[in-house]
C-alpha cells in the first residue's frame, strides 16, 4: 500500500488528547488540557441559543457574519485603539487554529523560513512545515523565559517570511514587555517580514501587565495579522470561533486558503461571539479576576507541596520545576504518565511544546488553573498524598 503523507504520519496524537483519554480512563482531576470547568457566561449562551432559532442557519459568509466582523473590528479599537475596516480586515475563522493553519497556508512560500519561539504551541510546526515552511526556532529558557535579543536576530535572514509570535505564551505563561516586542518589531521591519500573532489569551493577562499587540506597533499595522479566540475570552473552547485581523493584502491570501480548509463557521455561535465581545468592561475584568485567583489558589497549594510555581503572568497555565520529584531516567512526560495513572491528576509535560524533544527541558510540567475552587483542591489534595506516600 502506498504511504499516506509522511510529515504528519510522523507525528503522534496531540499531547492533550493523550492527556485528556488517560484522565477519563483513570477518573484523574484534568489540569491538562487547556479548558475552563465553568459552563460559560449565561448571556452568551442566551445569544447563541436565541440566534439557533432565527434563521438562517445555512452557510453564512465565508468571512464570517457581517455582525462578529463588525464587533472584531469593534474590539480592536475599543482596547487597542486599532482603526479597522471590517469589510477588507477581519476574518472569522473555525477557531484560532484554523485561523493559523490558513495564515500558514496563504502566506508561505514553500522554502520561505518562518521564525517561531520555543516553547511553541503544538500545531504551529507540522503545518507550517506541511506548507513548505521552514522552521527557525529560537527558545526562551525557563524558568523566566527571557528572549535573547541577540539570538533572536541571528534566526532572521533575508528568506524569513514570517515569525509566529504567541503573546501571552502558551505554556510558558510569558507575556513580552514592550522592549521585546520592539526588538521583534525592528527585526520584522528590517527583514520586510510579516507577524502572526496568535493572542488568543489577551484577556488573560494578570498583575500590572497589560497586553500589547505587536499590531500597534509603529511599522506593523501593514505587516501583522492578529488573532483572536471566543474559546479563550469566553471559555467556551468547544465552540472554536477564531477572529483574525489584518490588512487587507494578506488576509486577502489567508482568506483563499480559509475557503478551502472549512469556508465558514456555525452561525448561531458567530452571532453569539458578536454579543460577548460588545458585552461591558466588567465582563472582561472579572474574567481576568476570576482566573487571576484561580492562579493564586493553584499556585499557593502547589507551594505547599513543595513544588515551586514560576509566576503565570498570563494565560491560564502555571508551569512548575518537578525535578525533585523525578526518578532516576524519568523526564517530564515520564512523570507525567506516573501522575494521571497513580496520583489521580492530570497535567502537561512542558516538553511536548519543542520541536526537537532531544534537546528539550526535561523537568517542567504545566497545570491548568481555568477550574472550580474545589476542583483546584482535591488537585492538590491528591498530589500532596501521593507524593509524600511515593518519596
Ligand atoms: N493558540 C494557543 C496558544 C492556544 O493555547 C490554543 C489552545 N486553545 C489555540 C491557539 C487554539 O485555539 P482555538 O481553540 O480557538 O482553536
Ligand atoms: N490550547 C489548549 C492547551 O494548551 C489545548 C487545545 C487542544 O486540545 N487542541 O492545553
Amino acid at each position: 500500500m502506498k504511504p499516506a503523507n509522511t510529515l504528519l504520519s510522523s507525528y503522534g496524537t496531540t499531547v492533550f488528547e493523550v492527556m485528556s483519554r488517560l484522565a477519563i480512563e483513570h477518573q484523574a482531576i484534568n489540569l491538562g488540557q487547556g479548558f475552563p470547568d465553568d459552563r460559560g457566561a449565561d448571556s452568551v449562551l442566551d445569544a447563541a441559543s436565541k440566534a439557533l432559532y432565527d434563521p438562517p442557519n445555512q452557510y453564512p459568509p465565508m468571512m464570517g457574519v457581517p455582525e462578529l466582523r463588525q464587533a472584531v473590528a469593534a474590539h480592536n479599537k475599543r482596547f487597542y485603539d486599532l482603526d479597522v475596516t471590517w469589510q477588507a480586515e477581519t476574518m472569522v475563522s473555525t477557531g484560532a487554529t484554523e485561523g493559523l493553519a490558513a495564515c500558514f497556508f496563504g502566506l508561505i512560500e514553500p522554502g520561505d523560513e518562518v521564525v517561531l519561539i520555543e516553547p511553541l504551541y503544538d500545531c504551529y510546526l507540522p503545518i507550517i512545515r506541511r506548507a513548505g515552511g521552514i522552521p527557525r526556532p529560537v527558545r526562551v529558557t525557563p524558568p523566566h523565559w527571557e528572549l535573547d535579543l541577540d539570538q533572536l536576530a541571528s534566526a532572521f535572514s533575508e528568506r524569513t517570511k514570517l515569525v509566529v509570535l504567541n503573546n501571552p505564551q502558551n505554556p510558558a505563561s510569558k507575556v513580552f514587555t514592550r522592549d521585546e516586542l520592539q526588538a521583534i518589531a525592528d527585526l520584522v521591519i528590517k527583514y520586510d517580514a510579516y507577524a502572526v500573532c496568535d493572542e488568543v489569551y489577551e484577556h488573560l493577562v494578570f498583575d500590572d501587565r497589560t497586553h500589547i499587540p505587536l499590531m500597534t506597533f509603529p511599522g506593523m499595522r501593514e505587516r501583522c495579522v492578529r488573532i483572536g479566540s471566543a474559546g479563550k475570552t469566553f471559555s467556551l473552547t468547544g465552540w472554536k470561533v477564531g477572529y483574525l485581523t489584518a490588512p487587507d493584502h494578506l488576509l486577502a491570501p489567508i482568506s483563499k486558503a480559509h475557503q478551502f480548509l472549512v469556508f465558514t463557521t456555525a452561525p448561531n455561535l458567530q452571532r453569539a461571539v458578536a454579543f460577548g465581545l460588545t458585552q461591558d468592561d466588567s465582563y472582561f475584568n472579572s474574567l481576568r479576576d476570576d482566573m487571576k485567583a484561580r492562579r493564586d489558589r493553584l499556585s499557593a497549594g502547589l507551594t505547599t507541596i513543595g513544588f515551586d510555581p514560576a509566576v503565570c503572568q498570563g494565560t491560564y497555565f502555571l508551569f512548575v520545576d518537578a525535578s525533585r520529584f523525578l526518578r532516576p531516567g524519568e523526564d517530564d512526560e515520564l512523570f507525567c504518565r506516573r501522575l494521571v495513572l497513580e496520583a489521580g491528576v492530570a497535567a502537561v509535560p512542558v516538553s511536548a511544546f519543542y520541536g526537537d524533544k532531544g534537546t528539550a527541558p526535561k523537568s517542567f510540567i504545566r497545570f491548568c488553573f481555568a477550574k472550580r475552587d474545589a476542583v483546584l483542591d482535591g488537585a492538590v489534595e491528591r498530589l500532596e498524598s501521593y507524593l509524600k506516600s511515593a518519596a
